[in-house]
């Protein structure tokens, strides 16, 4: 099975449907979101009847981008439709119970990701691991079936790559994303507007969520490992959104020596979120959230396993002390 389809092969299936089902991934996050208004909003434009889903909904931090009040809850009795689009999931499993029930009549399901560890599980799979973001892939898809760059699908698709790439930071950005953005500003993109109300826009309780946090905060391996525990009580306690934890990680990855950094959550009935980050492509994170039964990208990955949470701890920690210590030692 081929990891790419020519974008021709993804026009066919848009001009030849005319219903269509897009969702992302569980707890979205800005890529989730802006990939699936992105496409969805120019597959609306083309005259398509395009449904919206993700298992969480909305969150209340993406609610300024323009179409996101179109995305809802799959419905619990599966519509007919003709095609199932997933995008930025590295599983099928992580569209969540909903969307697969919510999508059973579709025809054709079509796959749409970034994640290296992506198994192509659709009939129609376009995975690009070398893209930093799937909001990239949308654009270079809209671009090459000269489908119509709506200001919702333009607005979409800058902070899918904007939050996937640490604000055009990360070394997955490339030349061809700066291009993008530049024509995403020619195309009216209002660029100090929207980085405000994705990064300056943050309700009070992230901050309180950040004391917490500070304050397990540990560093082992030589001060190479950094890693924070939350736990489900501080969920309560500051009624805390899952969003609310977006993007704090990089604190700790900012920590000069530091080469991993990992976010331990405790997840209601005791199950355990791991997230994390290497700074270093030789200490491939991918490869260790796999082991565990994760997945993402060798920089950026994530976990949900079984706890209790100091288990789950101990055991990540071990598995990436021992990566950051062979790859030490190969120098
Ligand atoms: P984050 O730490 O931001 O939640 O996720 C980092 C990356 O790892 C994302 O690309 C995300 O899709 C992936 N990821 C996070 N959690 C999981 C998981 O439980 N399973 C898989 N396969 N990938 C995950
Ligand atoms: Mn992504």
């Amino acid at each position: 099975m081929s990891d790419k389809v020519n974008f021709e092969t993804l026009g066919e299936i848009f001009r030849q449907n005319q219903t269509f089902a897009l969702m992302s991934h569980m707890r979205p996050d800005g890529d989730a979101i802006g990939s699936v208004l992105g496409l969805g909003l120019a597959l609306e434009a083309m005259g398509k009847t395009v449904h919206f889903w993700n298992v969480d909904g909305l969150p209340d931090s993406l609610a300024f981008l323009p179409g996101s009040e179109k995305i809802s809850l799959p419905p619990a009795e599966a519509p007919d439709i003709d095609v199932a689009i997933a995008l930025d999931t590295a599983t099928k499993v992580r569209l969540g119970e909903g969307n697969l029930i919510a999508a059973a009549k579709a025809k054709l399901w079509v796959n749409i990701d970034h994640h290296i560890s992506n198994p192509l599980y659709a009939d129609v799979n376009y995975v690009d691991a070398t893209s930093p973001a799937t909001g990239q892939i949308v654009y270079e898809i809209l671009q090459a079936l000269e489908m119509p760059i709506t200001a919702g699908s333009r607005d979409a698709i800058y902070v899918a790559v904007s939050t996937d790439t640490g604000s055009f930071q990360y070394d997955s950005t490339t030349a061809r994303t700066y291009r993008m953005a530049a024509d995403l500003m020619e195309r009216g993109l209002a660029v100090g507007d929207i980085n405000a109300k994705t990064y300056d826009s943050h309700p009070y309780r992230r901050i309180e969520l950040l004391r917490a946090l500070l304050n397990t905060l540990e560093l082992s391996t030589d001060g190479k490992v950094a890693h924070w525990v939350m736990l489900d009580q501080l969920r309560i306690d500051l009624a805390l959104k899952p969003e609310d934890s977006e993007g704090l990680i990089d604190m700790i990855r900012a920590i000069r020596g530091v080469q991993v950094a990992v976010f331990f959550e405790e997840l209601p009935g005791g199950k355990v979120r791991v997230s994390m980050r290497s700074k270093d492509r030789s200490v491939n994170v991918c490869e260790i959230a796999t082991h565990f039964g994760g997945g993402g990208h060798a920089l950026a990955a994530g976990i949900r396993m079984a706890g209790p949470i100091a288990q789950a701890k101990q055991q990540v920690l071990s598995a990436i002390a021992a990566a950051v210590s062979q790859k030490n030692e190969s120098f």
